[in-house]
């Protein structure tokens, strides 16, 4: 399809398109796909001006009439759910599959929140006073600001939006400086929502283009009450302290070194499934993609060398092509950081088996990488930070309480895994002293989460929760309301404070 046509059909304006600053590169091939205006700073202010002033009217519409506006634009994104994931995999270079799936999880996240429209309960608690009655409300927040990352440049935007229309808060996006066009895109099909739905205030969805100085200037601006931000531990690190100094609330989703322990028990044909897909997919650019694989020694061998001969055979190659499951890095750096990660990990004695460039000859602008295995002899400094490529560092252990300690002895805390069919195994590995990740799973790999759960991790992956569960309350504020319908005025604690008349 013709770029402009495709971005017709989304609704962006092709000429806009084309008299930016801001040139946009597809990982595919390096090509130019659009060049967008960048926002300066000054333009902040008029756009979290316009969400504060939007945030004055949205928070006083009903909730389930927010939640009919997320119903409009979960039709909208049905409707454009092939062109979108196109759009996906042009601008970030994921396999068509994965892109349009990217779409599909925002489809899911708004059906999730026209439910939850319905559903933002408080809890009714005794008083221990007589005629009293206590109560809880959930308010809306106010404005957000959402920075997202390159890898995700949609869906995780959904996530937050998704909530926060719903809860009452217009929402300010940074999308990845990577990933701007995606980003417009979704403000044009939110757009035709809103004509569609009538009556709404303007603002409701303002996006920022640009780097991280842009980013910055939302951190730093007291009327987003929350700032919700996804994109490595560095970043995470700059802003949570920024946001403290002003008391706001951060939703921090940062970087992941996820592993997998595969036991003795395991049934090894659904584990090298799992495997392959959870280290390779989005080529190795996922935050729960497997990094880490902690094998049995019994199962050793054989899984090693029946992933290596996976490995041999996974097509690399235009992740607009259905027969490709592993794209381009998204750029140079991406590229350097990996071999600069293997050549490290041979120094510590790992052996490392795939790793290099292909596809030069055809695409000189753009870094095709073949996945990596590579064999440790220890967790070394190297196995424990996060590359964002396809390098899956394989460890041998004995005793699974060396392999639970080994796990969790890294400085992240999003995703993991166990395969086994032995209960008790299972069991350990969820229990308080096994994995210590905001993520455990059992017999499926660490990534590709369902949107109906609390995502998110610990330690340095920044300890925020988003999506299903309870983290609609990130997006809220609390009263605890107490009334009084007697004729007394009992004070808690049972004190008396009584004037002599
Ligand atoms: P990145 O940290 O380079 O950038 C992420 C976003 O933060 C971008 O929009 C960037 O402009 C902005 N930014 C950077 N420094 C900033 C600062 N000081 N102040 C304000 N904004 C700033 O990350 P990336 O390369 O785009 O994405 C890859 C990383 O994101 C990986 O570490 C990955 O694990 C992580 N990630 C985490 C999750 C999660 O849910 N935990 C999801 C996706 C990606």
């Amino acid at each position: 399809m013709e770029l402009n046509q495709l971005y017709g059909n989304l609704g962006l304006d092709p000429d806009v398109l084309s008299t930016g600053d801001l040139d946009v590169r597809s990982p595919i091939d390096g090509a130019v796909i659009g060049k967008v205006i960048q926002d300066a700073a000054a333009d902040l202010e008029t756009r979290i001006g316009r969400a504060d002033a939007a945030f004055r009217e949205w928070r006083n519409v009903p909730a389930p009439r927010r939640g009919d506006l997320v119903r409009l634009l979960a039709e909208e994104l049905r409707t454009h759910r092939e062109d979108l994931g196109r759009l996906v995999t042009l601008e970030s270079g994921k396999i068509l599959q994965e892109g349009t799936g990217e779409v599909q999880e925002m489809i899911d996240i708004c059906d999730f929140a026209v439910g939850l429209s319905r559903q933002l309960y408080g809890l009714t608690i005794a008083s221990e006073r007589p005629g009293h009655r206590m109560m809880e409300t959930w308010h809306p927040l106010g404005p957000v600001g959402v920075i997202s990352a390159f890898n995700f440049p949609v869906a995780v935007w959904s996530w937050n939006f998704a909530l926060a229309m719903v809860c009452g808060n217009p929402v300010v996006w940074k999308p990845s400086e990577k990933t701007p066009i995606t980003a417009l895109a979704c403000q044009a099909l939110f757009r035709r929502t809103c004509d569609r739905f009538g009556d709404v205030p303007e603002g409701l969805l303002e996006v920022v283009i640009g780097a991280a100085d842009l980013g910055e200037g939302l951190v730093d601006d007291p009327r987003l009450r929350l700032i919700s931000a996804t994109g490595s531990c560095r970043m995470g690190r700059e802003v949570a302290p920024r946001v403290a100094r002003r008391l706001g609330r951060t939703l921090l989703e940062l970087g992941g070194n996820n592993a997998m322990i595969v036991g003795p028990s395991a049934d090894l044909d659904l584990a090298v499934r799992a495997i392959v897909f959870a280290a390779v997919g989005t080529a190795g650019q996922r935050c729960t993609s497997l990094r880490r694989l902690i094998v049995h020694e019994d199962v050793h061998e054989a899984l090693v060398s029946r992933l290596k001969a996976a490995y041999d055979t996974i097509p690399i190659g235009n992740p607009l092509d259905p027969e490709v499951l592993v794209g381009p890095l998204i750029g140079a750096s991406a590229f350097d950081g990996m071999q600069a990660a293997l050549a490290a990990a041979r120094d510590e004695g790992g052996a490392v088996h795939g790793g290099e460039r292909v596809l030069e000859d055809r695409c000189a602008d753009a870094y095709y990488a073949k996945p990596a295995i590579v064999e440790m002899p220890e967790q070394t400094a190297t196995v424990r930070e996060e590359t964002f490529a396809p390098i899956l560092y394989v460890m041998k252990y004995r005793d699974l309480d060396d392999a639970i300690r080994l796990h969790n002895d890294v400085p992240q805390g999003l995703s993991s895994s166990i395969f086994t069919n032995d209960l008790r195994e299972a069991e350990a590995f969820l229990s308080a002293s096994g994995s210590d990740c905001g993520i455990a799973n059992v017999n499926i790999g660490p990534s590709g989460a369902e949107i109906g759960g609390a995502f998110g991790g610990e330690k340095d992956t920044g300890g925020g929760r988003e999506s299903g569960s309870d983290a609609w309350k990130n997006y809220m504020r609390r009263a605890t309301n107490t009334v009084n319908y007697s004729r007394d005025l009992p004070l808690a604690q049972g004190i008396e404070f009584e004037l002599d008349s």
